[in-house]
C-alpha cells in the first residue's frame, strides 16, 4: 500500500514535483503516464528514497520515509525496481546476479537463494540462461532477469520505469507478457509506460502527469477514451 500526500521535490530553484497525491491499494496495478520531464522518474525515485522530498509525505505499507525512526533498509527490502537500463552486473552470471541480494541481505543460504533464482528464471522464460553472462544476453533478456533480480527478494510492490523503452520492438513483447502474468498474480505495481497497449489492458488506474503533477487519473477506458485534461488529450494524440 502506497500513500503519498503532498509531495514536492526540488532542484535548486527548479520544482520538479509540485505537490502530488496519490494512493495505491494493495494488489493494485497503476500505469502513470506523461510527457518527458514531467516528473515521473523523479517520483519513483522519491519512493524508493534515491531522492528525498523537499515536502509532503510518503508512506509504504505503514513506513513512513519522513520519519527519521523509519528504518529505510526494510522499506526497501519491500520494494523492487525495475529501470529503463537494466544494471546488472556485468561479470557475474545470471544466477549471480539474482542471488546476490538474497544471501547477502536476507541471509539465505546459497541453495535456497538458487533455488527460488532458478524458479524465477523459469517464471520470465530464461530457465536455459542460469550460467550465462549478462553480455551474452539480449535487452529483452536481460530486462527479464532484472525482474526476476527484483522478484528474488519478494517484494511486495514492483516499481518499473520505462522497462521496455531502451528495447529493440521485438524484445518488448516478452518483457511485458512477464509483466502481465506479475499484475495477475496480484503484484502492487506502480508502472511508468509509454506503452499504452499495456496501460489499458492492464492497469486498474491510469495517471497522467505533466508539469509536476497528477492533472488526471481515472479507468483506463476513461482515460483513453474520455480524457478530460487538454494536455492529456494532447498527449495522447501524439503517442497515439
Ligand atoms: P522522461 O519521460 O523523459 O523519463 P520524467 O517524467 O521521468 O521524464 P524526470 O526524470 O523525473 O522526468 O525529470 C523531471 C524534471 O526534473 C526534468 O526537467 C529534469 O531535468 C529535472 N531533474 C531530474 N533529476 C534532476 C537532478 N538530479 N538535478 C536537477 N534536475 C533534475
Ligand atoms: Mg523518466
Amino acid at each position: 500500500k502506497v500513500h503519498v500526500q503532498d509531495l514536492h521535490k526540488s532542484y535548486g530553484n527548479t520544482e520538479v514535483l509540485k505537490g502530488l497525491n496519490l494512493d495505491v491499494k494493495n494488489n493494485e496495478v497503476v500505469c502513470m503516464i506523461g510527457p518527458s520531464g514531467s516528473g515521473k522518474s523523479t517520483f519513483l525515485r522519491c519512493l524508493t528514497d534515491l531522492e528525498v522530498p523537499s515536502k509532503g509525505q510518503i508512506v509504504i505499507n505503514g513506513y513512513d520515509l519522513s520519519d527519521a525512526k523509519t528504518n529505510i533498509d526494510l522499506v526497501r527490502e519491500n520494494i523492487g525496481m525495475v529501470f529503463q537500463h537494466f544494471n546488472l552486473f556485468p561479470n557475474m552470471n545470471v544466477l549471480q546476479n539474482i542471488t546476490l541480494a538474497p544471501i547477502q541481505l536476507k541471509k539465505m543460504t546459497p541453495a535456497k537463494a538458487e533455488k527460488t533464482a532458478r524458479d524465477l528464471l523459469d517464471q520470465v522464460g530464461l530457465a536455459d540462461k542460469a550460467t550465462a553472462l549478462p553480455t551474452a544476453l539480449s535487452g529483452g533478456q536481460q530486462q527479464r532477469v532484472a525482474i526476476a533480480r527484483a522478484l528474488a527478494m519478494h517484494p511486495k510492490i514492483m516499481l518499473f520505469d520505462e522497462p521496455t523503452s531502451a528495447l529493440d520492438p521485438e524484445m518488448v513483447g516478452d518483457v511485458l507478457d512477464v509483466m502481465k502474468q506479475l499484475a495477475r498474480d496480484g503484484m502492487t505495481m506502480i508502472v511508468v509506460t509509454h506503452e499504452m497497449g499495456f496501460a489499458k489492458e492492464v492497469a486498474d488506474r491510469v495517471v497522467f502527469m505533466a508539469d509536476g503533477l497528477i492533472r488526471e487519473s481515472g479507468a483506463p477506458k476513461d482515460i483513453f477514451e474520455h480524457p478530460q485534461n487538454p494536455r492529456l488529450q494532447d498527449f495522447l494524440n501524439k503517442v497515439i
